[in-house]
């Protein structure tokens, strides 16, 4: 048997529900596939619960991508205003936590009942655990093969997303349909991810293991200044989350450990004013104290700060101030908050997400190659590219 929508969306992901919604509110005959058991599962564990749902302050800078200039008409159709006037909306409170990152007060669950909520109201159907076998473009029509059922429609939206978590439903099919339809993919890497080591830069981290403190991060002109937390597998922490989507096997990473303080200038000062106190404790003033003392474990310099020649204080002071580090690789997909890369925006109208080869075949959300900082702007990024293609399914 065959069912007949005006737009079918494979994935209910963030982008997928959006633009059900919005093709909803515009009378079509909508219907959403999911191939898992639960719905916007990415938005329930984001954010540590509370989903960090868009940036005050996002725009195309927060985005890396080939064409960095292809997301500003999808944010100019439909901004974090909007997405913050549906909150109100449906009177979910909500906070600014820093940097202009707003977060839901209660749960990211109330987002998720919202977006359900609106699709009941458009009418949509959203249909779980059903997996799209295959689908064949005929005409401008497209036949969705699923187990038990075949659907036809003239909007086909893949929405779904990206290969992070693979354990909560990610999977590589927007990729595969790409493939299907001859259309390229850039290259794809998992980012927002967590850094490891190898040796003993790996003992170093480990030993520290949930020690943080506020770093700047570098690769050439690209900074960030946020936390650094060592893990049992290397760094974590907003920064190196930040960084991590600019770093290629190869890449060294700047890391500053106390941007705040010159310390080359206070280490020749204190040995002047506090010559008896030992190097770790003057350290410990500006740093954690486990850290203070695994720097100097590490640089053999435990003698007191009045006994240290300059070589040693700069050796030192470079390690805090101008630590250079090789990461041997990331923690991969399972951990990684996003993809980098997907498909190429040449292939896509920025305007209405549809394919340029393919009338009616759009693509939204993560799956495109357009990845956000972190902070708010991946979902951003859903909502509007789901918006806006919701306008013309
Ligand atoms: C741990 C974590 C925390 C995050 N926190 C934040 C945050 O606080 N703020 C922020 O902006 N971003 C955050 N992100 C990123 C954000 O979740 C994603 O960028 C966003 O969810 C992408 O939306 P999407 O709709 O494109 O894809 P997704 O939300 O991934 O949705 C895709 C949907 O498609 C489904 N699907 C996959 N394959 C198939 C298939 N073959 N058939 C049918 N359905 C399929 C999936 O099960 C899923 O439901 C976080 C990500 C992770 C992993």
């Amino acid at each position: 048997m065959q069912k007949n929508f005006d737009v079918i969306i494979i994935g209910a992901g963030a982008a997928g529900l959006m633009c059900g919604i919005e093709a909803g509110k515009r009378n079509k005959k909508v219907l959403i596939i999911e191939h898992t058991s639960k719905i916007a599962e990415k938005i329930r564990i984001s954010g540590g619960g509370r989903c960090n749902f868009t940036n005050l302050y996002s725009n195309n800078e927060n985005f890396l991508s080939k064409n960095n200039h292809f997301c500003k008409s999808a944010f100019s159709k439909y901004t974090q205003n909007d997405f913050i006037n549906l909150f109100k909306k449906h009177k979910i409170d909500f906070h600014e936590k820093k940097l202009g990152q707003l977060f839901c007060n209660n749960s990211a669950k109330d987002i998720i009942e919202m977006l359900i909520n609106e699709c009941e109201m458009q009418n949509v159907k959203i249909k779980i655990d059903t997996k799209v076998k295959s689908i064949v473009r005929k005409g401008n029509l497209y036949t969705l093969k699923t187990a038990n059922e075949n659907f036809l429609c003239s909007s086909l939206v893949i929405a779904t997303g990206g290969l992070s978590i693979p354990k909560i439903g990610a999977s590589d099919f927007g990729y595969k349909i790409a493939n299907q339809f001859d259309l390229k993919v850039t290259k794809l890497y998992p980012a927002l991810v967590p850094l490891t080591f190898q040796d003993n830069t790996l003992e170093f981290c480990k030993s520290l293991a949930g020690i943080s403190v506020e770093a700047t991060v570098k690769i050439n002109k690209t900074i960030f200044n946020e936390g650094l937390i060592f893990t049992h597998r290397g760094i974590s922490g907003p920064s190196i989350l930040q960084i991590s989507s600019y770093w290629k096997p190869g890449n060294e990473i700047e890391v500053n450990l106390s941007p705040q303080n010159s310390m080359d200038e206070i280490l020749k000062e204190r040995r002047k004013k506090t010559p008896k106190q030992n190097i770790s404790n003057v350290i410990s003033d500006f740093l954690p104290n486990k850290l203070a003392l695994a720097i100097t474990n590490l640089l053999n310099t435990k003698q007191k700060i009045g006994e240290a020649s300059n070589e040693t204080l700069n050796k030192i002071s470079d390690f805090i101030n101008k630590l250079r580090v090789l990461p041997t690789g990331t923690e991969g997909y399972k951990t990684a908050e996003v993809t980098l890369g997907g498909i190429d925006t040449s292939e896509i109208d920025s305007s209405t997400m549809e394919c340029k080869k393919y009338s009616g075949l759009y693509f939204i959300g993560e799956v495109i190659d357009v990845t956000g900082h972190l902070g708010g702007h991946n979902f951003q990024w859903a909502w509007s590219s789901g918006y806006a293609a919701g306008q013309n399914v």
